[in-house]
């Protein structure tokens, strides 16, 4: 790990990897052993291994799983998700799309809208709603350092300064919002995949077949050429950012904050996203 200088064996890269993540969860306060845990897990690396970890350090941490309604991709990730859950016996939700609206690939036809950006908005919906109707009082997401700076960058390059001003670790509990907090964002993908692997935790790694759009493929890849040539340069570019960049703006700003007429949750406009969706779907 030539970003940090240290090069471990996997006895010694597992307890770096956990004391790493004990000091993220202190430095950015996000949750404490009081607090319920909502994790949300896809049945890919970074949150199995998110969940597994938050359960070893004796966390009160039980997992949301969404089912897209992505054919086998789907089948898979839930069965990954169910095997975590009995080896670790805690508790594993499952929010069925098909049931509660129609599977990813029925919106995308009946929408403009892309899958990955219908896929966001009925995820972040549900971890909210899900999460505040039953209690926790935090939602942990896997994203991790190679997630945050490809979309930092992305926001950079098109001066996108309303997603630049909510690229934080920790979103505060804020008017219907849940506290979300992210405790890998300093893991590469490669440590979080090491770690989930050096401790038998079996995830799905096909990519999800709508794929991420190709432009955060492109700005993966790119800041991975980068960081051989200068290493350190992405988890620079992050904290820098939270450092420098975060403060700047203000980020209490919820003056415009409304509940949604039709489902009660949070939202800008008077019938919120996931409520419009709907209206499409059953049209
Ligand atoms: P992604 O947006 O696919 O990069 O995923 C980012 C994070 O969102 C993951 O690390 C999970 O914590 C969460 N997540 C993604 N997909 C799902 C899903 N189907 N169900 C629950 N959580 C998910
Ligand atoms: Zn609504």
């Amino acid at each position: 790990m030539p970003h940090h200088r240290l090069a471990l064996c996997g006895k010694d890269f597992i307890n770096w990897f956990e004391r790493y993540t004990k000091r993220t969860l202190k430095e950015f306060r996000m949750f404490s052993h009081k607090d319920k845990i909502l994790v949300a897990v896809s049945g890919g690396k970074d949150s199995l291994a998110l969940w597994y970890l938050l359960c070893k350090l004796g966390y009160r941490a039980d997992a949301l799983h969404i089912n897209l309604g992505i054919g086998e991709y789907s089948e898979k990730s839930l069965q990954k998700s169910r095997d975590l859950s009995l080896r670790l016996k805690a508790e594993l939700f499952v929010v069925d799309l098909s049931k509660e609206l129609a599977g990813i690939p029925e919106l995308q036809e009946k929408t403009v809208r892309e899958a990955c950006s219908i896929c966001g908005l009925v995820k972040r919906y549900n971890f909210n709603k899900f999460a505040r109707e039953k209690g926790y009082s935090v939602v942990a997401t896997g994203h991790n350092l190679d997630d945050e700076t490809s979309s930092l960058l992305s926001n950079v390059l098109n001066w996108n300064l309303k997603y630049l001003g909510r690229k934080s670790p920790v979103l505060e509990e804020e008017k219907g919002f849940v506290k979300k907090v992210k405790p890998f964002c300093k893991f590469t993908e490669k440590e979080t995949a090491l770690y989930a692997l050096l401790n038998g935790i079996d995830f799905i790694e096909e990519e999800c077949p709508f794929s991420k759009d190709a432009s955060t493929v492109f700005y993966k890849e790119l800041l991975n050429r980068i960081e051989e040539k200068f290493p350190g340069t992405k988890l620079r570019f992050y904290l820098e950012y939270i450092r420098k960049i975060l403060p700047k703006f203000n980020q209490t700003d919820t003056t415009d904050l409304k509940k949604c007429k039709i489902c009660g949750e949070p939202s800008p406009t008077d019938v919120c996203s996931f409520c419009r969706l709907k209206e499409i779907t059953v049209r």
